[in-house]
């Protein structure tokens, strides 16, 4: 029998679901204090779970806006109450990370709402912001697990799997229990924090294969020494193409050098004609999924986890012979 027709109540399935949290546990280095949550719907409903289960006392939240993901985050949360957002980086086209003063945070909010990584714009926040006590809810999409972060400083992590985690359809919460219970009743019960923190997150059946195959996932990144040997080796694929990037004359990168992402390297050159030689030719030499996100153009380099040094260094090898064609 495969994990696939497994019964989810079976004990053989309980533990899947229990050595899967246990190994975030470890690899993250998560508080016993923060709750493991496994929920359906992608980061998306997470732009609607967030304020429904946390704008509670105040109503109001901050939201420091970076890009589109922040963007669509932002536009959900002011469904449910009042949205300020305290820095944007929107006035350069969110090519940085705005720097977040935060000494004008009053404890009138419920929580402050940061995406680590700006997946389109290829933008991170290099160090976490600094709230005090308030909530930090950080959507770690699109860098969950690639490098260290200190689970404590925020009240809430929210990441869509398909990533760095495992196959798409399971969504990861790490949230502190203290921020469980408050949820209104006249809200689905599904969309609340507390259903998942009380069930193990088996109120219903969870996505039982995603969640096996994160299992195995996770085992890889143990045997591999753990987020901060995957640390090192994102770093050393990231600093291969911004450093050929920073001396290349054809393609060039608009991120702020401080800012740049470890994840996702968006580079373009001046011609669009330029550009689609480039991915047309890419294609044909086995090096895909090169395009920009359409609101950007150009392209884009993602190095998620799985990605190894190696397929960097094709790529940095390819756009150097496309340089001294085409320059
Ligand atoms: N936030 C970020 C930072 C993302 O990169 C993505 C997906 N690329 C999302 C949210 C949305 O994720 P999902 O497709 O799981 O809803």
């Amino acid at each position: 029998m495969s994990v696939m027709e497994m019964s989810h109540r079976s004990d053989y399935f309980q533990d899947i679901m229990n050595e899967t949290i246990e190994k975030l546990r470890q690899l993250m280095n998560i508080p016993s204090s923060y709750k493991v949550l496994f929920i359906q719907g992608g980061a998306s409903l997470q732009f609607s779970m967030v304020p429904m289960n946390l704008l509670n006392n105040h109503q109001h939240a901050y939201y420091i806006h970076t890009g589109s993901w922040s963007e669509r985050a932002i536009q959900e949360a002011r469904k449910f109450g009042k949205i300020t957002l305290i820095a944007s980086s929107e006035d350069q086209h969110f090519t940085y990370v705005p720097s977040t003063e935060l000494t004008s945070f009053t404890a009138d909010i419920d929580y402050v709402h940061i995406t680590t990584n700006n997946t389109i714009e290829g933008t991170r926040f290099r160090s976490i912001p600094d709230i005090g006590s308030l909530p930090l809810v950080g959507d770690m999409s699109s860098n969950i697990l690639s490098e260290v972060y200190d689970v404590s400083k925020f009240g809430l992590i929210y990441a869509g799997a398909q990533k760095n985690i495992g196959p798409a359809g399971l969504t990861v919460v790490i949230v502190h229990e203290d921020l469980l219970g408050n949820y209104s009743n006249h809200y689905p019960t599904m969309l609340n924090y507390q259903t998942y923190a009380t069930s193990n997150s088996m109120y219903n059946t969870p996505p039982t294969f995603s969640i096996y195959m994160t299992k195995l996932v996770l085992e890889w990144l143990q045997e591999l020494g753990g987020v901060g040997v995957m640390e090192q080796i994102n770093r050393e694929k990231a600093s291969i193409l911004y450093n050929y990037l920073d001396e290349s004359t054809l393609f060039k990168s608009k991120v702020v050098v401080s800012d740049r992402s470890l994840m996702n390297i968006p580079f373009t050159t001046d011609s669009a004609e330029l550009n689609h030689n480039f991915l047309k030719e890419a294609e044909a030499i086995g090096l895909h999924s090169l395009e920009g996100h359409r609101s950007t153009g150009g392209m884009r380099a993602s190095l998620y986890n799985a990605m190894p040094i190696d397929g960097v260094k094709a790529l940095v090898e390819y756009m150097k012979k496309f340089e001294v064609t085409y320059r």
